[in-house]
């Protein structure tokens, strides 16, 4: 079986729609570890993102639309591609909702707010009527082989509970994902799925991809990684 990184594709020529949370839900509390040192935030954004009873309230930055598109954390899917994961890959069938937010709903206060958090943000585009997105959940589906990716556990914590990975810089770079090596015996058979020690980067299979390019999906770009 071959395994690809799963990238977010922001469009070549004309640049894809991202959303954006509309509220700023709290400042990270930080807390200082006694055991290991390390301060650390008790806002576990992972945690809240996979959370389907919070109403994330997002609105999209301009409106060209692609079927999977960043967030500030994880991918968010269109309903088309939601119903497509949810009919062919058995892991990929959890999602949560999102508040959508139009331009209207935004007050003169809240986008002066945007301005400011994000320099990037011209406020001007953000559309009315976004159509529907949600929340990919996904869950863990292979280990990586640390030693060969260059991947290491710089914290482990028992008592706040933190695990920090020393990622080299050079897996961001280009062909980085050559450098990644799954375990393909500890693969669940997941054809979308999270690696520990990768943070949210998302692993897929060939499966997943044939999946992709059949059903003419968009927002995605695939990255080839090894085998062992
Ligand atoms: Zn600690």
């Amino acid at each position: 079986m071959n395994f690809y990184t799963v990238n977010i594709d922001l469009g070549k020529r004309k640049r894809f729609a991202c959303g954006c949370f509309s509220e700023l839900f709290c400042e990270p509390i930080l807390t200082l570890c006694s055991k290991c040192g390390e301060e650390y935030s008790n806002t576990d954004y992972d945690k809240m993102f996979a959370d389907k009873a919070w109403h994330v309230g997002m609105y999209m930055d301009r409106d060209y639309y692609a079927d999977f598109a960043s967030s500030q954390f994880r991918p968010i899917v269109s309903a088309k591609a939601k119903r497509i994961l949810a009919e062919n890959c058995s892991n990929a069938t959890d999602f949560g909702d999102i508040k959508m937010v139009s331009f209207r709903d935004l007050t003169r206060e809240k986008l002066k707010q945007i301005r400011d958090w994000a320099g990037y943000a011209d406020t001007k585009k953000i559309p009315n009527d976004p159509p529907q997105y949600y929340r990919l959940l996904l869950k863990q589906g292979a280990e990586l082989d640390f030693q060969k990716s260059n991947i290491k556990l710089t914290i482990d914590c028992t008592t706040c509970g933190r695990k920090n990975y020393d990622i080299p810089y050079s897996h961001y770079g280009p062909n980085g994902s050559e450098q990644i090596y799954i375990i393909e015996s500890t693969w669940v058979g997941y054809d979308i799925f999270y690696a520990e020690g990768k943070g949210n980067t998302l692993f897929c299979t060939e499966r997943f991809i044939e999946i992709y390019e059949k059903n003419k999906l968009s927002g995605l770009r695939f990255e080839k990684i090894q085998t062992v």
